[in-house]
C-alpha cells in the first residue's frame, strides 16, 4: 500500500495533538504548560509549540501569573475563544429556549418563551422557537461572537437524514422537520445544526459528572417521561432511533390508550399530566405553564401533602416495575433519576428494591442490584449535554475553530 504523503501524516498528528492539548484545558481548567505535558505525555517542546498555535488562533490565552508556594510564579493557559459561541435551541412541552454559551459552557445569553402548548400545531411552536433563536443570534452579533454550532434539543425521539422529530406525544406531533421549519423562517441558520433527543443528551451529561460508568439506565420526567440506555459507554440508539423511549414501556395490562398508539404506557400512569390532574393542579398548567406546575407538584409530594403525595404513591409501583424490567434487560451499574423525579429518588429506590430481594448477592465486588442515584443537573441537563456535545465535536475537529 502506498504511504500517504508525509505532510498529511504530520498534519493529522498535529491536529490530534491540538485536540489533546485543548481537551485537557477544557476538562481540567486553566493549566500550566508543564501540567499539560505531564497529563498528556507530550514533550514540553511540543506543548509549547501547540499552545503557541492555539493562542495565536485565539482559542487559548494566558492567565495572570500565579504565585505558588515556592519557586517563580506560573502562568496557566485557559480557554479563550472569545469570538466563538455555541447556540443551543430547545423546545419542550412548555417553552422554547435559546442559550448562548462560550465553548467552555459559560452562559452568555438565555431567552425562554412559552408557546402555550398548542397540541398538534408544530408551526405555531416553531414560530416561537424561531423567535428565540433570532433573539440569541442577535445577542451573539452584539457580543461579537460567531456561532460555531447550533444543537437543537427536542423532548422526543429523532431519526432520519436529515434528522426530524419522529413523534412527540407531549405536543401531539407526528413527524416534524424542525430544522427545515427554522430555515424557512430564518433563512441561513448560524453554524452547523444538529437535532438531538433530550433523554440521550441529559443521560450523557449526567454520566459526565456522576461517577463515570460504562452501563447506565437513565430515566427522567419533566414534560413527559424519557430516558436512555448507555451500554459499553455508548447510547443504545436502536434500529429506529427510539432506544430509551422509556415513557412508552407498555407496563399496564389493558391500560389506557397512549398517544403513541399502545395501551398502558408508563407515561399514562406516571406522566406529569396524569399526576397533575390527580393532584388537582391541572389548572395551574394553563395558568403558569407546565414547568411551574411540575415544581409545585414536586414540592407538594416532598411535603407529603394529599392529594399530590397519593398520586405519587399510586405511580411509584409502575415506575418501579418498569425499572425492574429494564434493569434486568440492560444490567446497568447505576440507574440515574432525572428531571423532577430526581428529588424523589429515595422513594423510587425503595419501590424498586421491594421486588428485587433475591438478586442481592454481590459478585466480583459489584452489587447485583444497580445503585439508584439522583441526577444532579436538574432541568438544564439536556441543555448542558448539548453544549458539552458540541464542545467535544469542535475539539475533535480544530479546523472548525480556524486551526
Ligand atoms: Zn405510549
Amino acid at each position: 500500500m502506498p504511504r500517504p504523503p508525509r505532510s498529511l501524516v504530520s498534519g493529522d498528528v498535529r491536529r490530534h495533538n491540538l485536540t489533546v492539548v485543548l481537551g485537557h484545558v477544557v476538562r481540567s481548567g486553566p493549566s500550566a504548560r508543564s501540567e499539560i505535558a505531564e497529563a498528556t505525555g507530550l514533550t514540553r517542546g511540543a506543548v509549547t509549540a501547540l499552545v503557541a498555535a492555539l493562542s495565536e488562533a485565539g482559542v487559548l490565552r494566558e492567565t495572570a501569573p500565579v504565585t505558588t508556594g515556592r519557586g517563580r510564579p506560573i502562568t496557566r493557559l485557559e480557554l479563550a475563544a472569545s469570538d466563538l459561541a455555541i447556540l443551543v435551541a430547545q423546545v419542550d412541552a412548555d417553552s422554547a429556549t435559546a442559550l448562548l454559551t462560550t465553548l467552555a459552557g459559560d452562559e452568555l445569553h438565555r431567552v425562554s418563551r412559552r408557546h402555550g402548548r398548542p397540541m398538534g400545531d408544530p408551526e405555531a411552536v416553531i414560530d416561537v422557537l424561531a423567535a428565540v433563536v433570532a433573539d440569541a443570534t442577535s445577542a451573539a452579533v452584539r457580543l461579537g461572537r460567531r456561532v460555531v454550532e447550533m444543537p437543537i434539543v427536542v423532548f422526543a425521539p429523532v431519526g432520519g437524514e436529515p434528522p426530524v422529530v419522529l413523534t412527540d406525544t407531549d405536543l401531539g406531533w407526528g413527524e416534524v422537520d424542525v430544522i427545515g421549519g427554522l430555515r424557512s423562517r430564518l433563512g441561513v441558520l448560524p453554524g452547523p445544526v444538529v437535532l438531538e433527543a433530550d433523554g440521550w443528551l441529559a443521560a450523557v451529561a449526567e454520566r459526565t459528572i456522576l461517577a463515570s460508568t460504562e452501563s447506565m439506565l437513565y430515566i427522567k420526567s419533566n414534560s413527559g417521561i424519557g430516558g436512555a440506555v448507555i451500554a459499553n459507554g455508548r447510547i443504545a440508539e436502536g434500529a429506529h432511533g427510539v432506544g430509551g423511549a422509556l415513557g412508552h414501556v407498555a407496563i399496564v395490562p389493558d391500560g389506557e390508550l397512549c398517544d403513541c398508539g399502545q395501551r398502558g404506557c408508563l407515561v399514562t400512569v406516571a406522566g406529569p399530566d396524569v399526576l397533575l390532574e390527580k393532584a388537582g393542579l391541572a389548572d395551574l398548567v394553563a395558568e403558569r405553564g407546565l414547568a411551574a406546575a411540575v415544581d409545585e407538584l414536586s414540592a407538594q409530594i416532598s411535603a407529603g401533602a394529599a392529594p399530590a403525595a397519593d398520586a405519587w404513591a399510586e405511580a411509584l409501583p409502575w415506575i418501579a416495575r418498569s425499572l425492574q424490567v429494564l434493569s434486568l434487560a440492560t444490567d446497568p451499574e447505576a440507574i440515574v433519576i432525572g428531571g423532577f423525579w430526581a428529588a424523589h429518588t429515595a422513594s423510587i429506590e425503595q419501590a424498586f428494591r421491594s421486588n428485587r430481594p433475591t438478586l442481592a448477592e454481590a459478585r466480583d465486588g459489584l452489587p447485583a442490584i444497580p445503585a439508584v442515584v439522583a441526577g444532579r443537573l436538574g432541568a438544564d441537563a439536556a441543555l448542558l449535554g448539548a453544549v458539552w456535545g458540541s464542545r467535544d465535536r469542535l475539539l475533535a475537529d480544530p479546523s472548525r475553530l480556524g486551526l
